[in-house]
């Protein structure tokens, strides 16, 4: 396990504000030194671009730049033709939505999801049920938001095509069985596709062990910079998807009637210059984590997760949503006052948490609640942060929310 205390102290926005508890990671993470120094050293002495010059710096920034997709590779134990690099999460879900879906659906297929998604996984696949006339059915989750495999395999038939879904749910903090959804998903002939924004900061990831088609993630909420994320795919299955925006890079030649050869994957689909510092930053962040042990990472979650449980559980005017998360993110109300008041108490006390739906509208239905707190932690916060954020919670009513707001 790592040292959390000396952890912390490679990360400017904890040293800078001492007195800040953030608890708002799922939103985004902190960046640490080596990833900051990683950005601006792009910046500072290796500002050209990337496939283009014919210049020793651009040999070497279009190297640093490849490499970066080797370390990725190494990080989801996949191969680095099968790393797309993109701007984010969001923007690697639509690419393959519009890229294979669209492509490949049509009328009579079903598209499988959950009511847990998070927006940029369910709103490409209402275009694209739209556009193909393939139906969107979900599966149940339980009452508490659950996913149960039951469920799933009663969903699951030929018709079936495609499988999407969060590996781990933004609100709830839940993970789902992805290696065993994959197996069966695959027997019945579709693929998987795998929302993993907040997985694969949190957890090891072996896209060969876990058999997953398509994995979506970005940079920024796994210590990396904004503006970059990935989409994984197994090979086979990018060489056959459309790529979406056209341009420089992309292509190998094209001529004046039109006719366009596109590169091979993962090239075709990074048409333009890309985000070159959010990529190289990127790798800064994979190797961090893969420094610490994504084994570490992934039981200080588990360990804070179910401590920070414990204490919320002592006190009996807070409702929380997700006992049994296992990701460090726990999402409560207090009963009686709003969320956004409680949020807005909070930050009274120097703490950082997301009220509201979470960009999951359709789950807050299944659970209950219209508006939850999320308080969501990562490798850098501690218990005695948890301590003060109970402390802080447990003598909170309404009149001291109105003090704070008014
Ligand atoms: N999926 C999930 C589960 C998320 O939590 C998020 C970010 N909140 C996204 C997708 C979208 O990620 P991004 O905003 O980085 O594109």
């Amino acid at each position: 396990m790592f040292d959390v205390a000396a952890l912390r102290k490679q990360f400017p926005m904890i040293v800078n504000h001492p007195d800040l508890i953030y608890f708002d990671s799922a939103a985004t993470a902190y960046k640490p030194n080596k990833v900051i120094d990683t950005v601006m050293d792009y910046y500072r002495y290796q500002n050209v671009n990337v496939h283009r010059g014919d210049y020793e710096l651009s040999f070497q920034i279009s190297q640093a730049y490849e490499e970066a997709r080797e370390v990725l590779a190494k990080f989801l134990n996949a191969q680095a033709k099968e790393i797309v690099f993109t701007s984010g999460a969001s923007s690697s879900l639509n690419m393959v939505a519009y890229g294979y879906g669209q492509k490949f659906l049509k009328e009579g297929d079903i598209i499988l999801s959950t009511e847990a998604e998070h927006a940029s996984n369910i709103l490409p696949w209402f275009k694209v049920s739209e556009v193909t006339g393939a139906k969107l059915d979900y599966i149940p989750l339980n009452e508490n938001g659950l996913f149960d495999l039951a469920k799933f395999k009663e969903k699951l038939n030929a018709k079936v095509k495609v499988v999407t879904l969060a590996w781990v749910s933004n609100v709830l903090g839940y993970t789902l069985p992805l290696k065993e959804i994959c197996q069966l998903a695959h027997e019945t002939g579709a693929i998987v596709i795998a929302d993993g924004a907040q997985a694969v900061p949190h957890l090891k990831t072996d896209v060969k062990d876990l058999d997953v088609d398509f994995l979506a993630f970005s940079a920024h909420k796994m210590c990396g910079p904004s503006g970059a994320g990935v989409l994984y795919g197994k090979y086979d299955l990018l060489q056959k998807m459309d790529a979406l925006m056209l341009g420089g890079g992309s292509n190998a030649r094209f001529d004046i009637c039109g006719n366009i050869l596109l590169k091979e994957a993962p090239y075709r689909f990074e048409a333009g210059t890309p985000c070159i510092e959010g990529v190289l930053g990127m790798k800064a962040a994979a190797q961090f984590l893969m420094d610490l042990g994504m084994e570490n990472v992934e039981q200080h979650g588990k360990d804070l997760g179910a401590y920070f449980t414990k204490r919320m559980q002592e006190l009996e005017h807070i409702e929380v949503y997700n006992p049994n998360s296992d990701t460090g993110i726990m999402t409560f109300n207090v009963k009686g006052i709003f969320a956004q008041d409680v949020a807005t108490y909070l930050n009274s006390k120097n703490i950082c948490v997301r009220s509201g739906n979470h960009c999951a509208k359709i789950l807050l239905n299944v659970i209950g609640a219209s508006e939850t707190i999320r308080a969501s932690l990562y490798l850098y916060n501690t218990q005695q942060e948890i301590d003060y954020f109970v402390d802080q919670l447990r003598d909170i009513d309404i009149n001291k929310c109105l003090e704070v707001m008014l």
